[in-house]
């Protein structure tokens, strides 16, 4: 039988597990303070623990931890791309990124994903099953113990749709972000959406204040519909009247994220729908360059190009930056994180 996995609770269900079996409460802080805050992964560190106590604990819990099966560093830049191995066998990817002002890591919420998205490389394999919290979590914590860094930025932006594992991240977010963890502030903290309305108005009901990135890609709903099938049943109307309600509760900027792909979405009637996907919110528009993968033949929009779309939307009052490229030599750019180890031997 699996043992019951210590870095995927929280205080309340630690001290409850305490409790269950004769201890004190207090005990619970301490051991989330370890694994947590001390970025520990394993039980016979915490010391603070009788030796009764944790051998106790061994007969039925465990710290569960992901296993580093690759990475590749970038030739061009600070950025590194995890292979991660999970106790299943499993693999997911995480990418982690340099900047002056912050460490940034984009991490995975799924093996795979069912959005179907033409153009991105996670959703090719389909869909194995979602991560727990505990393993959303060790993504962070064994690239800061690799690296001996802290991490301060984290990016809801890897493998899998975050809202299709509802649960699992928000127990992330509120593990991650607890000042008796990680603490890592709620607004160093984004979760990007191919647009699931029922997961940002969940998120929404929190309160948290957690930045949103939406993948908007085409603001005319029937051309969403044929690069992300997930549009049919989320409608572009109902998806920027749940960002207005997200907006009013939260009081976060929205951002869109937008794959500009030649002759696809890149005229100028695209950039107005866009802008009307901007109405009555703060939002700002990253167009990103589409990264190439196999299964799909459309052509990246050239620099120049996109640096012209920015321009129109520009002209048309919005907000726009170009998303910066990083680690493009080692495949961890955006849409290019795969579920099968197989396409690193290319
Ligand atoms: N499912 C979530 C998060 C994973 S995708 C979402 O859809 O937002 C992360 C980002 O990479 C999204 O904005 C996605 O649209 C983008 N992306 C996917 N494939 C891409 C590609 N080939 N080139 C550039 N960006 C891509």
């Amino acid at each position: 039988m699996k043992k019951l996995d210590l870095k995927n609770m929280n205080i309340s269900e630690l001290e409850n597990l305490f409790l269950s079996i004769g201890e004190k409460k207090f005990r619970a802080k301490q051991l989330f303070k370890y694994i947590h805050k001390e970025n520990k992964n394993d039980l016979d560190e915490i010391t603070v623990l009788s030796k009764d106590l944790r051998e106790k604990l061994k007969e039925f819990t465990e710290i569960s931890d992901i296993s580093i099966l690759k990475r590749i560093d970038s030739k061009i830049d600070k950025t590194k791309k995890y292979i991660f191995k999970l106790y299943d066998n499993n693999i997911i990817e995480s990418v982690y990124m340099e900047s002056k002002a912050n460490n940034t890591i984009c991490i995975s919420t799924q093996v795979g994903c069912k959005m179907g998205c033409v153009f991105c490389a996670s959703t090719q394999n389909g869909y194995s099953r979602n991560l727990s919290a505990a393993e959303i979590l060790s993504q962070v914590y064994k690239v800061e113990r690799d690296l001996n860094k802290r991490i301060d930025n984290i990016v809801l932006m890897g493998i899998g749709e975050p809202f299709d594992n509802f649960d699992n991240v928000l127990k992330f977010i509120k593990i991650i972000n607890s000042d008796d963890g990680h603490n890592t502030g709620i607004r160093n903290i984004t979760i990007s959406t191919s647009g699931i309305i029922s997961g940002i108005d969940k998120l929404a009901k929190t309160g948290l204040q957690v930045n949103l990135a939406i993948s908007l890609h085409n603001g005319i709903q029937k051309e969403r519909e044929d690069i992300m099938p997930i549009a049919k049943g989320n409608k572009l109307t109902k998806l920027h009247e749940a960002l207005l309600d997200y907006q009013n509760k939260t009081g976060r900027r929205i951002s869109y994220e937008y794959v500009v792909i030649k002759d696809v979405n890149d005229s100028y009637d695209h950039a107005r729908y866009i802008k009307s996907m901007c109405s009555g919110l703060d939002a700002h528009v990253n167009l990103i360059s589409l990264n190439k993968i196999d299964e799909y033949n459309k052509q990246a929009a050239r620099d120049p190009d996109i640096q012209r779309f920015k321009e129109k939307l520009e002209n048309l009052g919005i907000n726009t930056t170009i998303r910066r490229k990083q680690g493009s030599d080692i495949d961890a750019a955006c849409g290019q994180l795969r579920n099968k180890y197989e396409t690193l031997s290319r």
